[in-house]
């Protein structure tokens, strides 16, 4: 099969950097992901250099540069880029199947391909200099697992995944992406090392996790994950909802129908996007009774050990478990004014949006029809009369605070000052009318005097 010969156009940014590296004498070229994307006709977000100077040496070169101690990876600040640029290395003795306990470096740019963990991410570019045209270096076959569409681990997949189980977790990532197959070969050594996947930090998983979130169809990555075993070691919990019968148009298990809901949710939206993929996640455990009773309590908790166990940070696991919770709500037309009030305040006037399109992905999760959008659009409605009435949703929207109430009733700051304040919340829930500064201190006197 004859190839195209390839051609990258790299920034003059990071053309400069290249150059003026081997201008001292060393060599460099534009590695990895940069080099994959590019050839894939996709704009790099990123760029990387390798080589063979030291880190001392690139910093010889560039004297404003910001030098990254750990992983010896210098920032190199060019026109509008920031480019990491790292000295060829070899990564040795994975010992936790986690990270290399040592970094060693090498003049080798063959060597520091060779630790690389997919054909497609092991290529490297030479930029052409002063005229000359640039030349690939691809030493396991790169460009032609790009263009055949698939994920191969360089060298032997095993040896590669025992010495950093991320790896797998990166394949499932690149597949979903790119909508590329894993190569039977590669695919084979994640079954039998799926078990490794235990060792990883909930940091790694997370940042693997968030990217295949974002690709356009995340259900193939959790799919995938369940094929390869990976789903069972890392995430437990949803692998047992595919044991989970659910009566559903479009899906018949938990999972299925998670995974439906998923993919139904905006790919921009992190929270929603784990809030559809766990708004179920306690149904197994409370499938007993074969009703899922209070499934949205015990999948909060379940979401929340999850999130946390892949240390998701405090704001994004609240987000998503109070998602999880407040997700079972059926609205009737006949709820009176109050009942609507109500519910925006038990779920929060800022959470109304994200809760909405939560349910409008579990609608189309279960393949619902019209009546069910029907009357999630009735409610909206509804919502946004009671917005526009400008009721009060919380303590804070009350036209009097704590303040008026020590004031007016003489009494110094304690728990009596917030039930009175509650009790004035729960009038104006139930008559908006009421929430004047002047029938608020009418009120007060009457409770408070009490
Ligand atoms: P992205 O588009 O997410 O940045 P990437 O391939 O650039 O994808 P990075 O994490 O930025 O991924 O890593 C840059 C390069 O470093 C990769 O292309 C690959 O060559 C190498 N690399 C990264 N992580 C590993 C790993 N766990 N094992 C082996 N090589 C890795
Ligand atoms: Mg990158």
């Amino acid at each position: 099969m004859t190839r195209t010969v390839p051609h990258i156009q790299v920034p003059a940014d990071v053309e400069r950097v290249v150059a003026r590296l081997v201008a001292a004498g060393h060599e460099a070229f534009v590695v990895g992901g940069c080099v994959r994307d590019a050839l894939r006709g996709v704009d790099p977000h990123d760029w990387d250099v390798a080589t063979s100077a030291t880190p001392d040496e690139i910093q010889q070169v560039f004297r404003h540069s910001l030098y990254l101690n750990r992983f010896g990876t210098v920032v190199v600040r060019q026109g509008d880029h920031e480019i990491e640029v790292t000295t060829y290395r070899i990564e040795a003795d994975y010992a936790d199947h986690r990270h290399p306990t040592a970094v060693t470096f090498t003049d080798s740019l063959h060597e520091d391909l060779s630790r690389r963990d997919f054909t497609m991410n092991a290529m490297a570019w030479r930029p052409g200099i002063g005229g000359q045209l640039g030349e690939l270096v691809d030493p396991f076959g790169g460009q032609r697992d790009l263009e055949a569409r698939v994920v191969r681990a360089v060298g032997e997949p095993r040896e590669r995944f025992a010495e950093d189980a991320l790896r797998m977790l990166r394949a499932v990532r690149f597949a979903t992406r790119l909508g590329f197959m894993i190569d039977p070969r590669t695919a084979d050594a994640i079954r039998d090392s799926a078990a490794l996947a235990r060792n990883l930090s909930g940091e790694r998983i997370q940042q693997e996790m968030t990217k295949m979130l974002e690709a356009p169809k995340p259900s193939e990555a959790f799919r995938l994950l369940s094929d390869l075993g990976l789903l069972a070691v890392i995430c437990p919990e949803l692998e047992e909802a595919k044991g989970t019968p659910q009566d559903k148009a479009v899906a018949q298990n938990v999972f299925e129908h998670s995974l439906a809901t998923l993919d139904a949710t905006p790919a921009d939206d992190l929270v929603l996007r784990l809030a559809g993929l766990f708004h179920d996640i306690g149904k197994p455990a409370t499938f007993a009774d074969g009703h899922f009773h209070q499934h949205e309590f015990v999948g909060e908790a379940k979401a929340r050990d999850i999130l946390r166990r892949w240390r998701f940070d405090k704001e994004t696991v609240t987000r998503v478990t109070h998602l999880v919770r407040n997700h079972m709500f059926w609205y009737q037309s006949e709820w009176t004014p109050s009942a609507v009030r109500r519910f925006i305040r038990k779920v929060g006037l800022e959470n109304i949006p994200a809760l909405f399109a939560l349910r409008k992905a579990d609608n189309i999760g279960s393949g619902a029809r019209s009546p069910r959008m029907y009357a999630l659009e009735a409610l909206w409605e509804r919502v946004q009369e009671e917005i526009r009435a400008a009721s009060a949703f919380s303590l804070k929207d009350l036209a009097i605070d704590g303040n008026d109430v020590m004031t007016e009733l003489g009494i110094p700051p304690g728990p009596r000052v917030g039930r009175i304040l509650d009790e004035l919340f729960e009038r104006v829930t139930d008559d908006p009318k009421l929430n004047t500064r002047e029938r608020l201190l009418e009120l007060m006197r009457d409770i408070g005097g009490g």
